[in-house]
Order: structure tokens, then sequence, then C-alpha cells
């Protein structure tokens, strides 16, 4: 799988559904969010548009 899909992509895909361990690996630490749709994710290139958390 891309690591360079964004989250929206991915929830769109319903990668939290059918492969959360997947899921979760793309949010959990969380580092960034976004300021488009408030996620949060570990690597910055996941989200549309980054926002660093701290
Ligand atoms: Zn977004």
């Amino acid at each position: 799988m891309s690591e360079h899909k964004t989250l929206c992509a991915w929830v769109e895909e319903e990668l939290h559904t059918k492969h959360s361990e997947q899921y979760i690996a793309l949010i959990h630490p969380s580092t960034h969010f976004c300021m488009n749709c408030g996620r949060s994710a570990a690597k910055a290139e996941n989200v549309c548009k980054p926002k660093k958390i701290k």
C-alpha cells in the first residue's frame, strides 16, 4: 500500500473498517493533524493539509 495516500482517501476506501490495524498504524502515534478535515496522522504526508501537533 502507498504510504503517501491521505487518510481521507483511505477512509473513502474503508481501510479503517476493513483493515483497522493498518489504519491505526497510519494514525498512531499522531504527530500532525489535518487543517482541512481534522484527522490526525503519524506522518505529515498522510493528511491533506498537515499541521504539526505542538
Ligand atoms: Zn484531510
